[in-house]
């Protein structure tokens, strides 16, 4: 596994994260679910959004995964699941509140719910977006594309979200998440 500087250098910014996650949703490039367009604009004051340039159809990168509507930035997100995924015994939120400057409530909701692979649509799990081992972290270089068009193995923090799992997240955005 490569090592915090080389994960920082490639994950540090939340742009290097969209495009993480836009690769990973549109391995060919982008394709507008509702028309099939493969044109988007990025939205300046939304940059995880892209709308299709033909029918306007706006998605998010985050979309279905743990990240969806989350104020905190996709850096911390994933530096937050390379921490978790280095130490098997898993980390605390306090630890986490500490490493990533953020709120004791954020680094809880963050470990929660990277541990539990909650993902906003059931339907449409993690897939393997936060394969804390080599071939997220580190290891993918030049294979990343092929590997991303591929199906996505499932992992430890893909398992799809228990029902009181959902039941706490539902009622943790309702006072405000977003
Ligand atoms: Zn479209």
């Amino acid at each position: 596994m490569a090592g915090l500087l080389d994960f920082v250098a490639r994950f540090g910014a939340e742009e290097r994260c969209i495009e993480h996650l836009a690769g990973l949703r549109w391995p060919g490039g982008f394709v507008c679910s509702g028309c099939g367009g493969r044109a988007a604009w990025r939205l300046k004051a939304r940059p995880r959004v892209y709308e299709c340039a033909t029918c306007h159809r706006q998605e998010s990168v985050t979309a279905g995964t743990v990240f969806h509507r989350t104020r905190t930035g996709l850096a911390k997100w994933f530096l937050a699941a390379y921490l978790m995924g280095r130490d098997k015994r898993g980390v605390s939120a306090k630890f986490l509140q500490r490493e990533l400057g953020v709120t004791y409530q954020t680094a809880w909701t963050m470990a929660h719910k990277l541990r539990h692979g909650l993902s906003e649509d059931p339907a449409r799990p993690l897939r393997g977006f936060l394969e804390a081992d080599e071939t997220f972290i580190g290891g993918r270089g030049d294979r990343q594309a092929a590997a991303a068009a591929r199906p996505a193995p499932t992992r430890a923090w893909s398992s799809p979200p228990s029902r009181r799992c959902r039941h706490q997240r539902t009622r943790r955005e309702s006072t405000g998440t977003r």
